[in-house]
C-alpha cells in the first residue's frame, strides 16, 4: 500500500508542484525523520502519511531516516518498534533506512569545511554564558571573546574535542554567522558540543555529537531530500537551515525546508516527554497500552492502518496550529470498521434466561449473516438452546411503557432467533437481586413474524450459555476527561479520567469468536466494536478489547451540558 489516501492538493503539494514546473527539481525525495526516543504517536502517524504520500503521489521516493544524533534516550527498542509501526501503518522505504548516526563522519567533515572558510569557531564560554551573551529578542547579543580565533587554532582545537582531550561542556564548536541577527537562533549557533555518552549505536566512538540544526539539513542533503517538511516549530529555524546548505551544500542539490501545523488531538497528549512520563509512572501499561495514543496502543486496541490513514487524510495539511478533536480519529475507525467488521454476540453483564417451553437438551444451529449489508461475507451458525445469557441492562422489572425489551408480560426478539416472552423474574431470596429470568418462546417465529400480528418493537443479543466462551473484556475510552490535559497547567495526571478502563469479567461471548484472531475487529452487536487482546490473551481466557463504542458517547455528554 501506498499514500494514495492522500491525493487531495494542499500547499505543500503546491509547493512541489511549482518546484516541478520552474525545474528546481526533477524528481521528489521525502523522509520521515523519527529520533528513536520513544514510540510513535498518531501525530508521527501524520507525518509519516504526509511524507510517504508526497512520494507515493509525485512517484519519488521517501526514505525513513533514525535521526539518533543524541545519545541521550535512544535505543534499538525504539528504532524496532519505529520500524514495526511505519510498515504496520501501510509504508515502504524500500533499502532506504538510514542512520544519521552512520553520517558522523560527512557531518565532522562539513564541520572542518565550514572552520576552513572562517565561519566556525571553538568557543570556550559554558552554557551558562552563551545563553547571556546570545541576548534577547528586544536586545542584540555580544560577540564571543572566542570568535576570533584563527582558522589554524580552530582546526586544532576542533580536532583535540574529537579525540577526547577536553571535559564535557569545557568547549563547543559554533557558526560565525551574526550576534545581532534578527533570529535568534543565527546568534553563533553551537553546532557541535562534547558529551561522554555512549551511543546506541556508535557505542564510544565519539565523545563530540553535532547538534540537531546542523545534522539535520545536512542529513537531509546526504541522502538527496528535496523536500524536507517539518513541523511549526522549525520555522524559525529555517534561515539556519538554509545558511548551512548554501554553504556546504552543491547549488541545484539543496533541500529546501516546508513547516506544516503539528497534530494536537483532544482528550489525549502527543508530546512523547509525556508519553515517556505515562509509561514511567505506571499510569498505563506500557507504551503499546491500548489507551495511549501510540501507533503500538493503537494497533493493539484495534484500530485498523486504514482507518488511521483515513484520519490522516480528513485532517489534512494546514499552516496554522489548531486543536482536532479526538471524535473524527473514532469516527474514522468507527467508518472502516462497520464496513469491514464481521458481526457476533457477546453479552457482557451476564443475566440468565430459562426457556420453559423449550426442550430439554435441544440445540439448534441457527444461521446468523456475518454483516447485514454484505451478504458476500457469508453467514455463520450460532447454538441456540434452553438456557441463554442476555444483557443485564435489558431486562427492567418496571419499566416505563416505551421500553421495547425484557419486562414481566412482555416479549422482545433474539437476534437471529426467536421472539421469547418474559414470564417473570428469580430473585435472590436474601439480597433481592434478580438472578435469573424465566421465558417462553413462539416456535412459529424464527426467521418470521407473529403469525397473529403482534407487533414486537425490540431485538436483543444473548448467547446459549452452555455454548459461550467466557472472556475478560475491557471498555477503553479517552485517557483524560479535559480536552486540552495539558492546557492547565500543573500536573496533566490530575485529569486523568477514572474510566478510561473498566474491566468487565466474566462476559460471555458467541462460539464463533473462538476463532478470533488480534487485529481483527468484531462489531459485537449493540455493543461496539471489539478485538482479541495479542499481548494479554491466554489459553481458555481470551481477552477482548473494546475498540470504539458504537455511537460516540461522549457527543451526548458534551450535548446535555449544554442544554
Ligand atoms: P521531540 O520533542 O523528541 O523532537 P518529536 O515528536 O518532534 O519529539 P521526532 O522523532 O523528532 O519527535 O519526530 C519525527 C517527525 O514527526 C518530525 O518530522 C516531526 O516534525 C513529526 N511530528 C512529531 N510530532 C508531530 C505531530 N504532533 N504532528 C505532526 N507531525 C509530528
Ligand atoms: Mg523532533
Amino acid at each position: 500500500m501506498s499514500g494514495d489516501d492522500h491525493t487531495s492538493g494542499d500547499f505543500i503539494r503546491d509547493i512541489i508542484d511549482e518546484d516541478l514546473r520552474l525545474g528546481k527539481v526533477d524528481s521528489v525525495v521525502t523522509r520521515f525523520p523519527p529520533e528513536p526516543n520513544g514510540y510513535l504517536h498518531v501525530g508521527h502517524a501524520k507525518s509519516v502519511c504526509l511524507n510517504f504520500g508526497i512520494a507515493a503521489q509525485y512517484g519519488g521516493r521517501c526514505n525513513l531516516r533514525m535521526d539518533d544524533t543524541d545519545p541521550a534516550g535512544e535505543s534499538m527498542e525504539y528504532v524496532e518498534s519505529i520500524i514495526g509501526d511505519v510498515k504496520w501503518l501501510g509504508f515502504d522505504w524500500g533499502d532506504r533506512l538510514y542512520f544519521a548516526s552512520d553520517y558522523f563522519e560527512a557531518l565532522y567533515d562539513f564541520a572542518v569545511e565550514l572552520i576552513k572558510r572562517g565561519e566556525a569557531y571553538v568557543c570556550d564560554l559554558d552554557a551558562e554564558q552563551i545563553r547571556e551573551y546570545r541576548g534577547t529578542f528586544t536586545e542584540p547579543g555580544r560577540e564571543s571573546p572566542w570568535r576570533n580565533r584563527s582558522v589554524e587554532e580552530n582546526l586544532d582545537l576542533f580536532a583535540r574535542m574529537r579525540w577526547g582531550e577536553f571535559p564535557d561542556g569545557s568547549r563547543v564548536l559554533r557558526a560565525k554567522i551574526d550576534m545581532a541577527s534578527p533570529y535568534i537562533v543565527m546568534r553563533d549557533p553551537v553546532i557541535y558540543r562534547i558529551k561522554r555518552e555512549p551511543h546506541y549505536r556508535r557505542g564510544g566512538d565519539w565523545v563530540i555529537y553535532p547538534m540537531y540544526d546542523f545534522a539535520h539539513c545536512l542529513s537531509d542533503a546526504l541522502e538527496g531530500v528535496t523536500h524536507s517538511i517539518c513541523t511549526l516549530e522549525f520555522e524559525n529555524n529555517r534561515p539556519l537551515y538554509d545558511w548551512f546548505v548554501e554553504r556546504l551544500i552543491k547549488k541545484g542539490t539543496r533541500p529546501r525546508q516546508i513547516e506544516f501545523a503539528r497534530l494536537n488531538l483532544s482528550y489525549t497528549v502527543l508530546s512523547k516527554r509525556v508519553l515517556i512520563e505515562l509509561v514511567r509512572r505506571n499510569i498505563v501499561n506500557g507504551w503499546d497500552d491500548p489507551r495511549m495514543p501510540t501507533v503500538a496502543g493503537m494497533r493493539r486496541r484495534g484500530f485498523t492502518p486504514e482507518s488511521i490513514r483515513s484520519f490522516c487524510a480528513v485532517i489534512g495539511v494546514a499552516k496554522n496550529d489548531n486543536l482536532v478533536d479526538v471524535s473524527v480519529l473514532e469516527h474514522c475507525v468507527r467508518d472502516d470498521l462497520n464496513e469491514r467488521a464481521p458481526r457476533a454476540m457477546a453479552v457482557l453483564r451476564p443475566l440468565k434466561v430459562v426457556i420453559e417451553n423449550y426442550p430439554e437438551g435441544k440445540v439448534e444451529e441457527l444461521k446468523a449473516p456475518n454483516h447485514p449489508g454484505k451478504p458476500e461475507m457469508g453467514t455463520r451458525r450460532i447454538p441456540f438452546s434452553k438456557e441463554l445469557y442476555v444483557e443485564r441492562d435489558d431486562f427492567m422489572e418496571d419499566p416505563p411503557g416505551k421500553f421495547h425489551r425484557l419486562a414481566p408480560g412482555r416479549e422482545v426478539r433474539l437476534r437471529n432467533a426467536y421472539v421469547i416472552r418474559c414470564e417473570r423474574a428469580v430473585k435472590d431470596e436474601d439480597t433481592g437481586e434478580i438472578v435469573e429470568l424465566r421465558c417462553t418462546y413462539d416456535p412459529e417465529t424464527l426467521e418470521n413474524p407473529p403469525s397473529d400480528g403482534r407487533k414486537i418493537k425490540g431485538v436483543i443479543h444473548w448467547v446459549s450459555t452452555d455454548h459461550a466462551v467466557a472472556a475478560d473484556v475491557r471498555l477503553y475510552d479517552r485517557l483524560f476527561d479535559i480536552p486540552e490535559p495539558l492546557g492547565e497547567g500543573g500536573d496533566f495526571a490530575d485529569h486523568l479520567n477514572p474510566e478510561s478502563l473498566i474491566r468487565l469479567f466474566p462476559c460471555f461471548l458467541e462460539r464463533s469468536l473462538n476463532e478470533a484472531k488480534p487485529g481483527v475487529g468484531y462489531q459485537f452487536e449493540r455493543l461496539g466494536y471489539f478485538c482479541l487482546d495479542s499481548k494479554d490473551s491466554k489459553v481458555g481466557m481470551p481477552v477482548f478489547n473494546r475498540i470504539v463504542p458504537l455511537r460516540d458517547s461522549w457527543a451526548k455528554i458534551a450535548l446535555k451540558g449544554s442544554q
